[in-house]
């Protein structure tokens, strides 16, 4: 649509052009008109002129205020017809003529009940298995409001004895989690526990009362931007400290757009473009992702009304997003690019460095999500492993995100961003010089931060240091070589892409044959969690520290079992994940499986 709009664009410039050019050459060349006609060289200008003149002789008896009403009419009319039919055709191509048709069909009144009571047992199913049944009735106490009378810390105590008795318990060595928790060991979690007790008044927006927490900001950010640094020196990195990836991510989405605006956007041509009410649906900044990148861009698309461009990756190119398949979708508008190191369901890297070439001729801010490579992939070759680079040596790599509650294993709730440059990080700050309640700077989402999780996680970086860095990077690299290993041993599954980091991906070498959801409910039953991925099936593994060889073995072992067991077991089960994934895989109207996730939320926030 956009190529339609863009050919509109430049027809109406340049006939506009040719317009004004023509009046000029008549007038002042002494070319005669008539004779050109006559000679049958201006045809078509002739039929334009001739048109024109119709066109006058008809409307000569109006005033021109009724004229230039009619003309103003006509103009609104035509661009709220163009507008709307971009828009409708922009919909389509982006939701598929299935889920459009549906879409239309559920708003039919007989149509929309059987949809709105299947919908309700969705609903029910989500709220039996994953909510009512943790806890006998009556076994927990619930507050749904304040307590008359306060408990004493005793009777707190006991009482959140009762309230986490279900949940998981950290024990280093014997985790079946995937991913979720990172730490080095016990003592290296109750140690930042300890500094975290000793900061926990502290508030790193009062920099001046609190220095030691401004500066441990300051060096987390440091420490995290020299294991990426410019290997040539030439590009030296800056950051801020934010709550999490999502954060990290966010705050990179907000810099990169606003600063790829102020030079692409402020020009009086595209001033001008942009005023085009054709243009309406399509004159956003655009960020191209691959359905791979994670969750907080489409978080960032809704937040900044940046317009998303998805690129599809799948089995051809390994699942990574390439050089190649960004050319195509790049326009004059796109703003973002955002690539992983590595990306969070097959954890394998995408091209950064064709990409960031790309980028880097047209001006595009390249963000590069290491959020979960990050603390790892900057150490493989001193731990002795070829992987891709991912540093600011990169040309056109813009910004990064790497998460400190991840592998630079510290408690949850940090993460730093970084950027090539202060030019494009100061886009990110919020600075407020009129406000009555005093001069304001802020670098993040957050207002008040507190200093306590960012002393633990500068505890954590330090007592790790980068020797323990490369060890732990070793550690996992050979742990997940051991597991793509155990995984291709198995026949009836194959891993997913060609993993570059210590996640793994698999799936069902044939999925008619084998659904992926029930193994994976089977593995939970054995206390497993891993992770499912949609688009083609599959579940991940995502080793951390707490991992072990044993485990994975064990892993192995249960993994085999499982599949023999859902193999042999009946077709149709209806407990577990397994259906409501099915039924997400088979659906093509995506409206209700948006539904059914928003009842997922609404059933935690409000039971
Ligand atoms: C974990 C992760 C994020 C988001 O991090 P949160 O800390 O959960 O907000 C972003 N990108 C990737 C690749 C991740 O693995």
């Amino acid at each position: 649509m956009e190529t339609l709009a863009g050919v509109m664009e430049g027809a109406a410039i340049a006939s506009g052009a040719a317009f004004v050019m023509s009046k000029y050459l008549i007038k002042h060349l002494p070319i005669d008109y008539a004779e050109l006609v006559k000679a049958g060289q201006a045809d078509v200008l002739a039929k334009i002129f001739e048109l024109a003149a119709k066109l006058d002789s008809s409307m000569k008896n109006q005033p021109p205020s009724v004229v230039f009403a009619k003309a103003c009419a006509m103009t609104i009319t035509a661009c709220w017809v163009f507008r709307t039919a971009t828009k409708a055709t922009d919909a389509t191509l982006e939701n598929g003529v299935v889920q459009t048709i549906l879409g239309g069909l559920k708003k039919i009144p007989g149509i929309s009940g059987v949809v709105a009571s299947e919908k309700e047992k969705i609903y029910k199913k989500l709220q039996d298995q994953v909510y009512n049944g943790r806890y006998p009735e009556g076994a927990v106490p619930k507050f749904t409001e304040l307590p008359a009378k306060p408990f004493s810390f005793e009777e707190c105590m006991a009482t959140i004895e009762k309230i986490d008795a279900k949940d998981e318990k950290y024990a280093y060595d014997k985790t079946k989690l995937s991913g979720a928790v990172y730490f080095k060991n016990k003592e290296h979690a109750e140690f930042q526990t300890k500094v975290y007790s000793r900061f926990i008044a502290t508030n790193i927006i009062h920099a001046d009362q609190y220095p030691s927490v401004a500066r441990m900001d300051a060096e987390l950010i440091s420490m995290t931007a020299s294991m990426v640094k410019d290997p040539t020196g030439k590009v030296v990195p800056c950051g801020s400290v934010t709550s999490g990836g999502s954060e990290s991510i966010l705050c990179a989405m907000k810099a990169s757009r606003d600063w790829w605006l102020e030079r692409n956007s402020y020009g009086l041509f595209r001033n001008f473009l942009t005023t085009l009410p054709w243009r309406k649906s399509s004159n956003l900044p655009e960020i191209i992702i691959a359905d791979s990148a994670h969750a907080a861009y489409i978080k960032a698309v809704d937040y900044y009304n940046l317009k998303m461009v998805t690129i599809r990756c799948d089995e051809k190119t390994g699942y990574r997003l390439t050089a190649d398949a960004v050319r195509k979708r790049i326009t004059a508008n796109t703003a973002i690019i955002v690539v992983s190191a590595p990306t969070y369901p097959h954890g394998v890297f995408d091209d950064i460095e064709g990409i960031g070439k790309l980028a880097a001729e047209r001006g595009i801010a390249v963000h590069v999500d290491a959020c979960l490579g990050g603390y790892v992939i900057p150490f493989a070759k001193e731990a002795g492993f070829d992987r891709p680079r991912m540093d600011f040596g990169i040309e056109g790599v813009t910004s990064m995100s790497l998460d400190t509650h991840k592998y630079g294993l510290a408690h949850k709730g940090t993460s730093v961003v970084l950027y090539r440059n202060k030019d494009i990080r100061k886009h990110q700050f919020t600075s407020v010089t009129d406000w009555t309640g005093g001069l304001y700077i802020s670098p993040t989402m957050a207002g008040s931060r507190s200093g306590a999780v960012v002393a633990a996680a500068w505890a954590s970086l330090i007592t790790v240091g980068r020797e323990g860095f490369v060890e732990q990077t070793k550690t996992l690299l050979t742990l997940a070589e051991k597991l793509v290993k155990g995984i291709e041993s198995i026949e009836d599954v194959r891993i997913l892409g060609k993993p570059d980091s210590c996640l793994i991906a698999f799936g069902a070498k044939n999925p008619k044959k084998l659904d992926i959801y029930k193994v994976n409910d089977a593995m939970t039953k054995k206390g497993w969690h891993l992770a499912s991925l949609q688009r083609p099936a599959g579940l991940h593994m995502c080793l951390a520290p707490s991992h072990t060889s044993e485990m994975i073995d064990q892993l192995i072992k249960d993994l085999q079992q499982c599949i023999m067991d859902v193999k042999k077991g009946p077709k149709d089960g209806e407990e577990g994940m397994a259906p409501i994934y099915g039924m997400a895989e088979s659906l093509p109207d995506r409206h209700i499986i948006g539904d059914v996730l928003c009842a997922y939320q609404e059933a935690a926030l409000d039971s």
